[in-house]
C-alpha cells in the first residue's frame, strides 16, 4: 500500500480536525502518501483530492469543524455512484480510506471495503450516537460547550426564580442531555431513554415550587422530543406557577475549539486507523473503551444498541432531586 485517503462525512465535530493529522502524520511516518477528500463521499465522485504533507496540518489540532469540510451524498447508496468512487480512487492510485463520521458514513465504508477499498471508520459526531465506542470524537467539546450555555442560563433562572428548559441535540441519543443535565445540576434531564410524561413533570415542579416559592427550575431537554419546546414550555408556565422560558442552543453546540479529551481522542483514533490499514484490514470501525482503543467490524457496529450504565441512570435521581 502506497497511497491512502482521509475524508470528513456527516455533520462536523470538533476533533475531527485532531483525528485528519494524525491520519496524515502517521500515514507520513509509515512512508505512505496521504490525500485528503475534501466534501466527504461527494469528493470522491468529484476527485476533488490534495496531496497532503506534513505542513497541510500544522495548526489545526485546536480548530473546530473540520479543514476537509463535510457534505451528505445521498446517492452514495447506489452501488453505480460507489463504483464512480472507486474509479476515481484507483485512477488516482489510492488504496484505502480513513472516513470520520457517524453511522451512514459507516455503511459508506463498508460498501466501498466490500468492492475492495479497505476503509476504516472514526467516530466522528457531537452526539455519541454511535454504540460501538464509549465516547465519540466531539462530543466532550459539544458537553462543555453545553455546561457553559447552562451554567449561564443558570443566573438569570436564579435570579427571577423561573424555570429554564434547555434544548440540546442528540440525534435520538440522550448523551449530551444526561450528561450536560448531571454536570449542571439540572432538576430534570429529558431524553429519548427518561422521557417523564408531561403530567410527572408538572408535579414534580409543583412539589419543588411548594417546598419554596422562590427556587428555580433547570430542565435539560434532548431535541426531537417535543413538536415544539416553546409550547411545552407554555404548558409548564400555566400548570406550575413557574414563570418559564425555553432557550435552544443550535448549532453553537457544534462549534469551537476542541477539548482537550477530543483532541487526545481524534489524535489516538486517527493513529491507530492507520495502523489498522497498515495490517490489512478494512471494514471496521474505531472505538474506545475505557481507555483502550478497539476496532469491531462496521457490520457487529451498526448492530450494536447503546446501554447506559445504570449508576449513571442512578446519579439521576440519587443527586440532582
Ligand atoms: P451524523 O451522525 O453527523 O449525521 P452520519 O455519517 O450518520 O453523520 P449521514 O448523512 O447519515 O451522516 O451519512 C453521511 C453520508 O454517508 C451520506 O451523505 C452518504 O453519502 C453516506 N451514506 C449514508 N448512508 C449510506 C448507506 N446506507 N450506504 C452508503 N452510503 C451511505
Amino acid at each position: 500500500m502506497k497511497r491512502i485517503g482521509i475524508l470528513t462525512s456527516g455533520g462536523d465535530a470538533p476533533g475531527m480536525n485532531a483525528a485528519i493529522r494524525a491520519v496524515v502524520r502517521a500515514g507520513l511516518s509509515y512512508g505512505l502518501e496521504v490525500y485528503g477528500i475534501y466534501n466527504g463521499y461527494r469528493g470522491l465522485i468529484e476527485e476533488d483530492f490534495v496531496a497532503m504533507n506534513r505542513h497541510s496540518v500544522s495548526d489545526i489540532v485546536a480548530r473546530g469543524g473540520t479543514i476537509l469540510r463535510t457534505a451528505r451524498l445521498p446517492e452514495f447508496k447506489e452501488l453505480s455512484v460507489q463504483q464512480k468512487a472507486i474509479a476515481n480512487l484507483k485512477k488516482h492510485g489510492i488504496e484505502a480510506l480513513v472516513v470520520i463520521g457517524g453511522d451512514g458514513t459507516y455503511r459508506g465504508a463498508l460498501d466501498l471495503t466490500n468492492q475492495g477499498v479497505n476503509c476504516i471508520a472514526l467516530p466522528g459526531t457531537i452526539d455519541n450516537d454511535v454504540a460501538s465506542t464509549d465516547f465519540t470524537i466531539g462530543f466532550d467539546t459539544a458537553l462543555n460547550t453545553i455546561i457553559d450555555a447552562v451554567d449561564k442560563i443558570r443566573d438569570t433562572t436564579e435570579s427571577h426564580s423561573r424555570c429554564s428548559i434547555v434544548e440540546v441535540m442528540g440525534n435520538h441519543c440522550g448523551d449530551l442531555a444526561l450528561y450536560a443535565g448531571i454536570a449542571s445540576g439540572a432538576e430534570i434531564i429529558i431524553t429519548p431513554e427518561i422521557h417523564p410524561d408531561d403530567q410527572e413533570v408538572i408535579d414534580y415542579l409543583k412539589k419543588l415550587r411548594a417546598q419554596d416559592a422562590d427556587r428555580r427550575a433547570i430542565m435539560v431537554v434532548s431535541e426531537k422530543l417535543y413538536p415544539s419546546i416553546h409550547d411545552f414550555a407554555k404548558k409548564i408556565e400555566e400548570n406550575t406557577g413557574f414563570v418559564t422560558r425555553a432557550t435552544v442552543l443550535g448549532y453553537i453546540q457544534r462549534g469551537g475549539a476542541p477539548s482537550a479529551n477530543d483532541r487526545i481522542l481524534g489524535g489516538r483514533m486517527g493513529a491507530y486507523a492507520v495502523d489498522l490499514l497498515m495490517e490489512g484490514k478494512g471494514g471496521e470501525a474505531v472505538g474506545i473503551r475505557g481507555t483502550t482503543l478497539v476496532a469491531t467490524p462496521i457490520p457487529e457496529a451498526l448492530k450494536m444498541k447503546k446501554v447506559w450504565d445504570e449508576s449513571i441512570r442512578n446519579v439521576v435521581h440519587q443527586i440532582n432531586n
